[in-house]
């Protein structure tokens, strides 16, 4: 098709990157500064203390790097862990099976726990390999808090529990790409050690920014050990010790990525008005909405059980026969709605709609007509109307802030 105009606004429903808000596109449209100058540390240094609130955290450290989430999973590897360190590392969809095949590619020896696709982290399991662990061989949990692939969200509170009741020393590292800004996340209760964030999704800003937060732990970790920080695997540009040096003037050691730091500040300016329980049961709410427009479709979630289902993903399974990838990019030709494509071993299984950050009633049910539309169109049966009308009425109830 030769290209045309598509007016409107693409809905970009894909679970992220995530609509920015005007506000944070506008904060963004600045000159280049001077990094050096007396004056940047005024952006900077509120920066760092800011972010707290995000992350459930008073006591944690904020890390910014230029970087996506993955960068960030790396640095949370490389500045804590030595070659051939025992890890666990729950595996159950396509993040958490790369953030393991990364800790491999590290030189980590990680023993994977396997989950089926559509659950989670098993609290019990790794307890069990924990109490197993006599010598305290076992240096890290890592636990992807919301698998994107699937939209199944763990319970980090309950693998902390497993990890104390365990009376095991294990520092706890958490991908929180897709859910720290978007879903309740409480760093200091659980004592997450390493917590991992990228800018693009519940922080409503392009990618780019790579945001971490790190325990008291985790520092000590970094910078003692048997061998000292020297017998950690290479790190210098994600060097934990350079940039907090910089950071506590309010600078970085490296060029900054200024116009993300300056959405950074109006994003969290956003949050802040919002308040992070408003955002919480915001998402919530969409994610229930989204849930109910599935189930009148006659379809369920990639989730197994509600206990799994995640409130910024809903990976939806389409019957046996039907192409989800069709489904996919027919909504995107044909209505400009950009929904989540199955990944790896769900791909054509499987379309998701993320429903994170920045987006409110009308937006959702603006998704969730569009991939209802597109279902039919590709032929599936289904009623029209049946998903947008149970999703509008629950949001009708349902409102998306607390009194
Ligand atoms: C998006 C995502 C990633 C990858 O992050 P990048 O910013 O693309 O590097 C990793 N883990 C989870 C859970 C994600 O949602």
């Amino acid at each position: 098709m030769a290209a045309t105009r598509r007016p409107g606004r693409n809905h970009l429903f894909i679970p992220g990157p995530t609509t920015i808000p005007d506000r944070v596109i506008r904060a963004m449209s600045v000159q280049s500064e001077d990094h050096r100058s007396p004056s940047f540390p005024e952006l900077a240094k509120p920066l760092f203390q800011d972010a707290k609130m995000v992350y459930g955290t008073t006591e944690g450290t904020i890390l910014l790097y230029p970087s996506s989430g993955t960068g960030i999973w790396e640095s949370a590897l490389t500045n804590t862990l030595c070659r051939g360190d025992k890890v666990i590392a729950a595996r159950f969809g396509q993040f958490s099976h790369l953030w393991v095949d990364m800790a491999q590619r590290l030189g980590l020896d990680v023993i994977v726990q396997d989950e089926e696709w559509g659950t989670g982290a098993d609290p019990e399991k790794i307890g069990e390999a924990l109490r197993a662990d006599k010598d305290h061989a076992i240096k890290a949990v890592m636990i992807v808090h919301n698998e994107t692939a699937t939209g199944v969200t763990s319970d980090v509170g309950a693998v902390r529990k497993a990890m104390d009741a365990a009376g095991h020393p294990a520092l706890l590292f958490v991908d929180g790409i897709s859910s720290i800004g978007s879903l309740p996340f409480k760093m200091d209760e659980w004592k997450v050690d390493c917590a991992v964030a990228g800018s693009q999704k519940g922080f409503m800003l392009p990618a780019g920014l790579g945001l971490l937060c790190v325990s008291q732990k985790a520092l000590k970790v970094a910078e003692g050990g048997q061998g000292g920080a020297n017998d950690r695997l290479g790190h210098v540009y994600f060097a934990w010790s350079d940039q907090l040096n910089a950071n506590k003037g309010g600078y970085f050691p490296y060029t900054p990525a200024l116009p993300l730091l300056y959405g950074l500040r109006e994003a969290l300016a956003t949050m802040k008005e919002e308040g992070m329980e408003n955002i919480y049961h915001r998402h919530a709410v969409l994610g229930e909405a989204t849930r109910q427009a599935v189930a009148a479709w006659g379809l369920k979630p990639c989730a197994k059980e509600p206990k799994w289902n995640s409130n910024t993903v809903t990976a939806i399974v389409v019957p046996e026969g039907v192409d989800a990838a069709k489904i996919i990019i027919h909504a995107y030709d044909r209505y400009n709605l950009s929904l989540g494509a199955g990944l790896s071993k769900v791909a054509g299984k499987v379309f998701r709609i993320g429903h994170l950050g920045d987006l409110n009633e009308l937006s959702l049910l603006g998704a969730i007509a569009g991939a209802e539309m597109a279902m039919i169109d590709c032929g599936m049966k289904l009623t029209p109307g049946s998903g947008v009308a149970a999703a509008s009425s629950y949001l009708r109830e349902n409102p998306l802030h607390k009194a």
